[in-house]
């Protein structure tokens, strides 16, 4: 690897959120349904390929957890990124269904990592990490929408902040063509589940499954967002790819299935993009399928930038949160206007009522926002998770924090905003004014382990792996 000159950050996109992202991989297993019909059978983590670069750095440690963490600090501090704030993604395979011991000791083992020290059991390992140079303050874990709701408590005791659900598509006509084993329903209940327990969800997409057309993903789609039992906070948006050894494979050579082409992807794209709402990040376009181990498809993953860049030429407004992040206008030298001003937006999802706040600029740049869930009880969720507030029939939970501060960094105008470095406290208190007007005693917050020493500056406590707050 080059070394870096002085100052200067290697791949800045990287950490331009906010927070370094570690990924560990888990040991290759198998999922208990069998096999969905696209997904690869190449004897490394389901989905994964042997030359993905998160799958050769696992394989030269034994898929070590502890090493792969190690490493991956040391990797990302050679290249100049910084490292005190950490977001852990569990990949590969379904992590739920592995079993509970693996699942304890693999979660253990990432915490030591970071602590960059073997600590007796979790909890410690956790409560060295408070104070920790590398503090997890996010951790994510992807899983089934069929697996999941039961597994909701355990999660929270490993620290899960952010759950990924593989939905690929809400139809049950095509996933019983490709071999999902499970419904629409269960992506309903996980969901709704997730973010009464205070989870941020992403969403995983596939564009052009069998069964599928442009028309209908197009409409499936809109449906994310105009019903409300779905609303994601986050998405993945990927071509259904043919890969060796898949199910798809041998449909393709019977000419029984054919992927989209560059073109019709792209267009597809342009069109779900512009759906997206403000309170939904568009996290990833494209996979990254190294090209010899694609059958067939296309081998485009940087068509996100092209098709950004076309639409910022016609001076189309994206929506979404990534597209309109401080970091990225820093990064590309655009002019920044820092009068800050605070929106709320508020919508129905999942049986509750979401908020949205954001700090953003005159020209919709976003600063930072936050997601404040205010829900009626006896929900699955709740009672695994958010505290109740006898004076009040509803609960409040703050479901994501996020303030662009490290990008800030970044570019030379992060100089200016030093006096805005408050926004996380801005938004936390314009969050709790929400909740005292509903008359409601008492605000919970998820939090990622490494930022409980933040909350508890605010008058947080740990209750039942939540910081809450007595209003
Ligand atoms: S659930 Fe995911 S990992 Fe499991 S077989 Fe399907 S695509 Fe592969």
């Amino acid at each position: 690897m080059l070394k870096p000159k002085k100052g200067e950050i290697r791949k800045p996109t990287k950490t331009i959120s906010g927070v370094t992202p570690v990924a560990v991989m888990l040991p290759p297993r198998k999922c208990n349904h069998g096999a969905c019909v696209y997904c690869p059978n190449l004897n490394v983590p389901q989905s994964y390929t042997p030359k993905s670069p998160v799958v050769m750095r696992a394989m030269e440690v034994k898929y070590d957890a502890y090493r792969q963490v190690v490493d991956r600090l040391k990797a990302f501090k050679a290249m100049n990124h910084p490292t005190e704030k950490i977001e852990l993604i569990i990949m590969g395979g379904t992590f739920l269904e592995y079993s509970e011991k693996f699942q304890n000791k693999f979660i253990k083992s990432c915490y030591d990592g970071l602590n960059n020290s073997e600590s007796g059991s979790l909890m410690e390992a956790q409560k060295k990490n408070e104070s920790s140079k590398h503090r997890c303050v996010a951790l994510c874990v992807e899983t089934r929408p069929d697996v999941c709701s039961d597994h909701i408590k355990k999660m929270r005791k490993w620290g899960v902040t952010r759950v990924e659900l593989g939905v690929q598509i809400i139809d049950n006509k095509i996933y019983e063509k490709v071999k999902r084993g499970h419904t629409v329903q269960d992506v309903v209940q996980a969901t709704e589940d997730l973010k009464n327990a205070g989870f941020k969800i992403g969403y995983h997409i596939m564009l052009g499954l069998p069964g599928s057309n442009i028309k209908k993903d197009l409409e499936l789609f809109k449906k994310l967002f105009s019903d409300s039992k779905f609303k994601p906070d986050q998405l993945k948006l990927y071509p259904c790819q043919v890969m060796p050894c898949s199910e798809l494979e041998k449909m393709y050579w019977k000419k029984k299935y054919k992927p989209y082409s560059r073109e019709k992807i792209e267009k597809v794209l342009i069109e779900m993009l512009k759906l997206v709402p403000k309170y939904c990040r568009v996290m990833r376009v494209m996979r990254e399928i190294p090209p010899e181990y694609l059958v067939a498809g296309t081998i485009r993953i940087d068509l996100r930038k092209e098709i950004e860049n076309e639409l910022r030429e016609k001076k189309s407004q994206l929506k979404e949160i990534r597209y309109r992040e401080i970091g990225f206008a820093l990064r590309d030298k655009r002019d920044i206007n820092l009068d800050l001003d605070l929106k709320i937006t508020k919508y129905k999802a999942s049986k509750g009522d979401e908020y949205f706040l954001e700090i953003v600029n005159k020209d919709y740049l976003l600063f930072g926002l936050l997601r404040l869930r205010i829900v009626t009880p006896n929900q699955v969720g709740l009672k695994e998770g958010v505290s109740s507030s006898k004076e009040g029939n509803k609960k409040a939970i703050i479901r994501e924090i996020h303030v662009y501060g490290q990008a800030l960094k970044l570019g030379e105008k992060g100089k200016k905003l030093g006096q805005h470095s408050g926004l996380g406290k801005w938004l936390i208190s314009e969050a709790e004014n929400i909740v005292k007007n509903k008359n409601i005693k008492e605000l919970s917050i998820i939090s990622g382990i490494g930022v409980r020493e933040y909350y508890r500056r605010l008058k947080y406590r740990l209750k039942d792996t939540y910081m809450v707050k007595k209003l």
